[in-house]
């Protein structure tokens, strides 16, 4: 195997981000994202300034807000570097003040490829209701329970 995220996607499992306090189910994000086709551009200064700014730890990114691990190795495994990345609206959560805000759940190493070569990228847009849809049950169940009106 190539790397541990080319190992994990190998095995075809169920692929699950994690942002701020959110699971996002990105297998379903991605049969949304392909059914819908509402493709955005994102131009080149802001993949670069989401990309590209400093983050607190080494091995790091900060891309919408939240940091992420960039493996160096898995930057040359991508098989499409332009295969649009997936941006979903966070809904307001406990413990977070903004709602609606729109993140990059999808495709970050596609950004910081795109970052370093001053490249803008396509990104597929999922509604606040299609984003909703890619919640995991368990944390909607989470902020129920901490929002108890
Ligand atoms: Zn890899």
């Amino acid at each position: 195997m190539k790397c541990l995220i080319c190992e994990e996607r190998a095995k075809g499992k169920k692929e699950v981000a994690r942002f701020g306090p959110i699971y996002w189910d990105i297998t379903k994000a991605k049969q949304i994202a392909k059914e819908r086709q509402n493709i955005i551009e994102l131009p080149p200064e802001q993949v670069r300034e989401e990309a590209l700014s400093p983050a607190p730890r080494e091995g790091y990114s900060v891309i919408g807000g939240f940091e992420t691990v960039i493996d160096e190795d898995h930057l040359s495994h991508i098989p499409d570097p332009t295969e649009p990345v997936i941006v979903a609206c966070l809904p307001p959560y406990p413990g977070g003040d903004q709602g609606d805000l729109p993140i990059v759940i999808d495709g970050h190493h596609r950004m910081v490829l795109a970052a370093r070569e001053g490249r803008g990228v396509s990104a597929y847009f999922l509604s606040l209701d299609e984003s909703r849809r890619c919640i995991l049950p368990k944390l909607k169940l989470v902020a129920a329970i901490d929002r108890p009106r």
